[in-house]
């Protein structure tokens, strides 16, 4: 399997090749070159495999350079009892009027992005080694995505994080969590500004291409391919869940952000995966709701996005979504570049030609969520059903709600556990929420962080001194 650019400028290049760049050289994002077909006799040999063993299938239809049986080991060592606290990892559990919640927030950190990072965690370091060469990932984190890297990067040979953040602006649970590691290869910086100007450091620091090859620079965010790949075993682990037998559909609903995980959907479902609709909710910042409702793609300035109660989706541009736009405009590049030049002179594009394929062809709706509606909905569940949910799952909740259909299961992706963002809860049900087993200490560990100001010349100087040789 070879991988091209959105754009169309990249020669085609192996799994291995991509995995540890960035952007394309073209500006686009690196796709398969074609979709791999599933059968349905394939899905029923499948059903009965446990979750490693059907990330191992799913996966090495992407990864053709890397041996069957490295994988499989890889896959049994990210996704097992030791790192996640479900037996299945991926648990299903039925909530009301056809719908079901799809567990993705069993892995370390309590949030959807473990499932692809684990793997990372684990094929990172396995390419390295090939390769006889190291990797200084740098980031910027608000929270979830940052947490995420450094428990499935740390203590792995060849592979050291610089993760910068925002000094005093995350929740004492976040900074508990991601400073308390104390592997060496970790490195929590906290400057002391916002979460913007962390980002613009990284931005600078990996676009100064000299500093970048001295020192190996890489990155593990939400375009990396290796991520949406590993997103992908989960809607076959949901479907090869909700159904009995061949052919039978089941429908997913996706609090959606950088359009990320609805992606790693519509690439199943084009794998021949029987998906009826791909719900996609976004809460008060809802630049992907109104493209699907009108076909116009308005990315919005930084003044115009909200910071809401379900801040992991607080977006204003969709990293992810070209290479939807890829499949949508019949994989034409030239037609993908053009887009993308009249985005960055114009501001928008409209694709509004298309809007019968969006659902008719590609199965997608969408919807949004307010933050009365995130509370409602978190007491909804819990007063139907016992089962406390987060508020980002609230949004996936509200908006599947209205988009269920009789007979056809409804699996709404959970995507982070209520305990990270109990101020919100609180809010929703007058009471707190407790930690989960195996966290009531957290916040009195001892923590590893670094103070630095909010200035390039600081932390150029900090990977200097703490790179990997
Ligand atoms: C990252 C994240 C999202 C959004 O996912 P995308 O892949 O960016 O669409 C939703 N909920 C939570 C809790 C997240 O951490």
């Amino acid at each position: 399997m070879n991988y091209i650019s959105t754009r169309g400028q990249m020669q085609p290049q192996g799994f291995s090749d991509i995995l540890l760049e960035g952007l394309a050289p073209d500006g686009g994002l690196a796709v398969p070159e074609s979709i791999p077909q599933v059968s349905a006799d394939t899905l029923e040999r499948w059903r009965a495999l446990p979750y490693h063993a059907l990330a191992a299938e799913v996966l090495s239809l992407f990864v053709t350079d890397i041996a069957s049986d490295d994988l499989a080991r890889m896959t049994r060592a990210a996704y097992n009892t030791e790192v996640f606290r479900s037996e299945d990892i991926v648990p299903v559990r039925a909530l009301y009027d056809g719908m079901y919640l799809l567990g993705l927030s069993e892995g370390p950190t309590l949030a959807f992005k473990d499932m692809a990072m684990q793997f990372l965690g684990q094929v990172f370091p396995h390419v390295l080694r090939k390769r006889a060469t190291t990797l200084n990932i740098l980031g910027a984190t608000s929270g979830d995505t940052g947490s995420a890297a450094e428990y499935a990067m740390r203590g792995k040979e060849g592979v050291a994080v610089f993760m910068l953040s925002p000094h005093g602006r995350m929740s004492s649970f976040q900074r508990a969590q991601m400073y308390s590691l104390q592997d060496a290869n970790i490195h929590n910086i906290a400057v002391t500004g916002v979460f913007d100007e962390a980002q613009d450091i990284v931005k600078a620091l990996s676009g100064d291409l000299a500093f970048k090859s001295r020192y190996r620079l890489g990155a593990v965010n939400s375009i990396n391919w290796a991520r949406i790949a590993a997103q992908i075993v989960y809607y076959f682990h949901g479907w090869l869940r909700a159904t009995r037998g061949p052919g039978e559909q089941v429908s997913f609903a996706v609090p959606s952000g950088n359009f990320g995980n609805i992606l790693s959907g519509h690439i199943a479902r084009m794998m021949g995966l029987p998906i009826r609709r791909l719900v996609l909710a976004t809460n008060e910042n809802n630049v992907l709701e109104e493209f699907f409702r009108t076909g116009s793609y308005r990315p919005r300035p930084a003044d115009q996005t909200y910071a809401t109660s379900s801040p992991s989706m607080d977006i204003s541009r969709a990293s992810n979504f070209e290479r939807f736009v890829f499949d949508l405009v019949g994989r034409d590049p030239s037609r993908v570049a053009a887009l993308w030049a009249e985005l960055g002179s114009r501001g928008s594009f409209d694709l509004s030609a298309y809007l019968p394929d969006f659902e008719g062809k590609y199965g997608f709706q969408a919807g949004v969520s307010s933050h009365e509606d995130r509370l409602a909905t978190i007491r909804t569940v819990m007063d139907r059903c016992g089962v406390l949910i987060d508020p980002h799952t609230a949004d996936g909740v509200k908006v599947a709600s209205s988009h269920v259909e009789p007979g056809i299961p409804m699996l709404v992706l959970e995507t982070a556990l209520p305990a990270k963002f109990s101020d919100v809860i609180e809010e929703a049900l007058g009471r707190a929420v407790p930690p989960p087993p195996g966290f009531e200490d957290l916040e009195s560990l001892p923590q590893r962080v670094d103070v630095l100001p909010c200035d390039i010349g600081a932390v150029r100087d900090y990977i200097a001194r703490h790179v990997l040789v």
